[in-house]
């Protein structure tokens, strides 16, 4: 396969990013919950070219017997990447980096599950990256935030995340695939929702300690417009249900 050629900018002299963004400037993301009718909760996100599906199941009994755990439920967290995501058919055996993304995610959203509700029990969320982008363990944590919602699974705050980096020397959010491989830093953080504690931060790449400052404090901007576009796709899932209702009881 040819090697998309390294474009030579990313950021031209009107400030302005390979896909037209300004630095500060999100993908265009597109949310869904309730995606999915056989889940007990599901949602779908689109942010700009990277497309994830997340499904939970559960509180259920937890199988093989001995994961139980006597006092709390235990979250199980499934990143994957479907073999048609990315340019080249991807091995559909999970990859190191999936396990790895797996066990973030993990501990990205268990801070925000009240787990303790339902001891024995197993909470499964799974994480489909239908097209890769870049931003994908963002938005899959992001997409499992409103699965888990979704599914009516007590939650202290949503989680959002995005990330920020380094392209051209300057600090930008939300990278995609060209500026993540040309770039020169990515810095994934999610986000508790209202209550601004950082639930995931990682690095690849250099940053100096301000950029570093910076970077964090443009995730953190990012997930605040994140928490509001989730807000408001389950405002719409569920006003939508609340019509249905209403309308099912007049016919009766
Ligand atoms: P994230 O998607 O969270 O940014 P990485 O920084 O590890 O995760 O990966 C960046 C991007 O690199 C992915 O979104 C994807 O587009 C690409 N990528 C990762 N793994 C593979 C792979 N096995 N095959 C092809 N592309 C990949």
């Amino acid at each position: 396969m040819l090697l998309p050629k390294r474009p030579e900018r990313l950021i031209d002299e009107n400030g302005l990013r390979l896909d037209g963004r300004h630095e500060e400037e999100l993908r265009p993301i597109k949310l869904e919950v309730g995606f999915l009718e056989k889940a007990d909760g599901s949602a779908y996100i689109e942010q700009g070219k990277s497309k994830v599906l997340a499904a939970v199941y559960g509180p259920r009994e937890a199988h093989p017997k001995h994961l139980a755990l006597p006092d709390r439920a235990r979250l199980r967290c499934r990143y994957h990447m479907a073999p048609f995501s990315t340019q080249e058919r991807k091995s559909p055996a999970p990859s190191r980096r999936e396990v790895e993304l797996s066990k973030v995610a993990e501990e990205a959203l268990h801070p925000v599950v009240f787990t303790e509700y339902y001891p024995r029990t197993c909470i499964d969320i799974f994480m489909e990256v239908l097209q890769s982008d870049a931003g994908t363990r963002c938005a899959g944590i992001t997409a499992a935030s409103l699965a888990l919602a979704d599914a009516g699974i007590p939650i202290r705050d949503l989680i959002s995340a995005c990330a920020a980096g380094k392209i051209d020397g300057r600090i930008v959010l939300d990278l995609d695939d060209r500026e993540d491989q040309a770039g020169q830093a990515d810095l994934p953080l999610a986000l508790m929702g209202t209550r601004g504690e950082i639930t995931l931060l990682q690095m690849d790449g250099i940053l100096t300690p301000e950029e570093f400052e910076k970077a964090v404090d443009l995730a953190i901007k990012g997930c605040q417009k994140i928490n509001e576009l989730q807000r408001e796709a389950l405002r719409r899932k569920y006003s939508v249900a609340k019509e249905e209702a209403e309308e099912e009881k007049e016919e009766k």
